[in-house]
């Protein structure tokens, strides 16, 4: 009996001592994206885009949202980009971490660390605003750039970095005509990679 009660008090203390400390991470690869931008045919032209992405990276990982406080991520747009930067968008990455509970409640519980993934797209305003008439015609040379030019940018958001092969959307030139070219599955596929990862 004395032997069952010592091995019950053990089993007790072993689960008390694991759970002290124990740490979960959870990583968050949802972009909740508000667009700085009073123009509808700018806003829709970027729902439109949005929609394509998912569609092609088979999940519903990009969000327009209605207002900064929903958001996590950005897009905003640059008069004279091309002409000042020499370039037609840009973006970057970057990562919250945050960790529930004070110092005393970590130690005693699990702790969990929320890692939150953000992008933030700037685009020339001139040429995204001439290309969206695109939206109406998707086999059309504007909405042809403007996808190659979204998935680009959306790469580098997603921690890509460029690729010297001309055919690669992460090539670093975007030519006007884009390319019937294009290697979208290769990128799509690293696309999804990020989105799956443990
Ligand atoms: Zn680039």
């Amino acid at each position: 009996m004395l032997l069952v009660r010592s091995l019950w008090i053990f089993v007790v203390l072993s689960l008390i001592m694991i759970s002290c400390g124990k740490e979960s991470i959870v990583h968050v690869r949802e972009f909740n994206i508000y667009a700085e931008t009073n123009d509808p045919e700018v806003k829709e032209t970027l729902s439109q885009l949005i929609d394509q992405y998912n569609s092609d990276v088979n999940g519903q990982v990009l969000n327009l949202v209605d207002t900064e406080e929903q958001a996590n991520s950005s897009i905003r747009f640059q008069r004279n980009m091309l002409a000042t930067e020499h370039r037609l968008g840009h973006a970057r990455w970057s990562t919250l971490k945050k960790t529930n509970g004070d110092a005393f409640e970590a130690a005693m519980s699990e702790r969990k660390t929320v890692i939150q993934y953000s992008m933030h797209m700037i685009f020339d305003l001139e040429n995204f605003k001439r290309k969206t008439r695109g939206r109406f015609d998707k086999g059309s040379v504007e909405w042809r750039h403007l996808y190659h030019l979204f998935c680009h940018e959306v790469g580098h958001g997603l921690q890509m970095d460029h690729d010297g092969n001309p055919r690669s959307v992460m090539y670093s030139k975007i030519s006007q005509q884009s390319r019937d070219d294009l290697d979208y599955e290769d990128y799509f596929t690293k696309a999804r990679e990020f989105f799956t990862q443990p």
